[in-house]
């Protein structure tokens, strides 16, 4: 199929100051476009054309595999905040990170720890198993939760293009800045 890149269920500047306009020119407009555009001219022509994205990244490798991941990666990534987000999660899910955390702070201390450790650039996860346990994982480049059949709930980017233009190379800074943009109301129906 043809991909698009999908529309923002906020205005460009709304995540301000947290996310830059600046930024998400880049890393919207320009990044996450790039990663569909490449997607649509190498899948043109193979047995892929007739897939969705999902079975896209299941089934391939190599160059497919690494822009259909960051489609999938980025539409969930932005797809996660609204503008005066934050608070914390709720019904299920909150029961379900206190009782492998002990607290959502201490969860929060765990995920920011891991977004802050993936060396190079990736993506931190909390991601649910089949028999719907929570755990924290870190993912390079490309990688995703869809390929290892886990549910992801919640992901942070942690390449530079992410967060450079406003924070440089302070990635701790982002990362502590992002939770208070966290949707948790469309994060906690993905439990
Ligand atoms: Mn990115």
């Amino acid at each position: 199929m043809f991909f698009e890149l999908p529309k923002l269920p906020y205005k460009a500047d709304e995540l301000n100051p947290v996310i830059s306009p600046l930024t998400m020119e880049y890393h919207y407009g320009k990044h996450h476009q790039a990663y569909v555009t490449n997607l649509n001219n190498l899948i043109n022509g193979t047995e892929f054309a007739k897939m969705n994205l999902e079975e896209i990244v299941m089934k391939s490798d190599g160059a497919i595999f690494n822009n259909a991941a960051q489609v999938w990666n980025h539409t969930f990534y932005f797809h996660s905040f609204k503008p005066k987000g934050g608070g914390a999660p709720k019904g299920p899910l909150a029961s379900a990170i206190d009782s492998e955390w002990g607290s959502f702070d201490n969860f929060k201390k765990e995920f920011s720890n891991a977004a802050l450790t993936v060396f190079g650039s990736g993506w931190a996860w909390l991601v649910k198993d089949k028999d719907g346990k929570l755990s924290i994982t870190k993912e390079s480049n490309a990688g995703t939760p869809v390929k290892n059949g886990l549910t992801a709930i919640l992901t942070f980017d942690v390449w530079e293009h992410a967060y450079y233009l406003d924070y440089q190379n302070k990635r701790a800074d982002y990362i502590a800045a992002l939770w208070d943009i966290v949707d948790w109301d469309i994060v906690s129906a993905r439990f």
